[in-house]
C-alpha cells in the first residue's frame, strides 16, 4: 500500500474510520527550495463511506524552517491545514487533477482506491507563507550596515535620528525667523 492510499472496499460503511499517520514530507513529494520540513507530517484521517462515495475529513500539520524576509534569520513554525471532501468514483483520469475539479467539495477517485497524498501536499503548500516573517514586529536589518536590529541597534540608527532632530530644529529656527520678520513689518 502506498502512503495515504485507502482501498474503498476496506473503508467501513456507516462507521467512521480513523487513523493517525506520521510520514516524511518527501514520501508525498513535498519538497521546496526555500522550505525545510523539520518534522514528519502528522495526518489525522477520518473517512466514512456511503456505498461508493467516501467522505473524508483530513487534518495535516508539519514543522517547517523558513527564512525571515526582513532579517534573513532562519526560524521554525508549524503549518497546518484542514479539508473536507466527498470522493466519488470516476473513469476519467483528468478528474483526478485539481485543475479539472468542478466543485469545491467534490473530488474523485479511480481504481477502487482513494489516494490523499496529492491533496495533502497541495493543501500544505498553500499554507506556507509567501512572505515569511520571524515575528510580526521583526525590525529587520539596518539598510546601511546590515546589523540585525532585533539583536540591538547600530550606530547608523543613532545618526539618522540625530540628523532628523537637527533638521527639525533647523526648520523650527527658520519658522521663528520668519515670524520675527513678520512681527517687525
Ligand atoms: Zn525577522
Ligand atoms: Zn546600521
Amino acid at each position: 500500500m502506498k502512503v495515504l492510499e485507502f482501498k474503498i472496499i476496506e473503508i467501513p460503511e456507516d462507521q467512521m474510520y480513523y487513523e493517525k499517520i506520521k510520514l516524511d514530507a518527501k514520501k508525498i513529494g513535498l519538497e521546496l527550495d526555500e522550505v525545510e520540513f523539520v518534522s514528519p507530517i502528522e495526518c489525522s484521517v477520518k473517512l466514512i463511506r456511503e456505498r461508493n462515495i467516501v467522505y473524508a475529513s483530513i487534518d495535516a500539520s508539519v514543522d517547517v524552517q523558513l527564512e525571515c524576509r526582513r532579517c534573513l534569520e532562519l526560524f521554525q513554525t508549524k503549518i497546518s491545514t484542514h479539508f473536507d471532501y466527498q470522493y466519488r468514483p470516476t473513469d476519467d483520469p483528468k478528474k483526478l487533477e485539481s485543475e479539472f475539479v468542478d466543485s469545491i467539495s467534490t473530488r474523485y477517485y479511480m481504481d477502487e482506491s482513494l489516494n490523499l497524498a496529492d491533496e495533502v501536499r497541495q493543501a500544505l503548500i498553500l499554507e506556507i507563507p509567501v512572505w515569511p516573517l520571524c515575528s510580526e514586529d521583526c525590525k529587520g536589518l539596518c539598510p546601511k550596515c546590515g546589523q540585525n536590529l532585533n539583536k540591538g541597534s547600530c550606530s547608523c540608527e543613532l545618526d539618522i535620528t540625530s540628523s532628523d532632530k537637527s533638521k527639525k530644529l533647523a526648520i523650527l529656527g527658520e519658522l521663528l525667523e520668519e515670524a520675527k520678520k513678520k512681527e517687525k513689518v
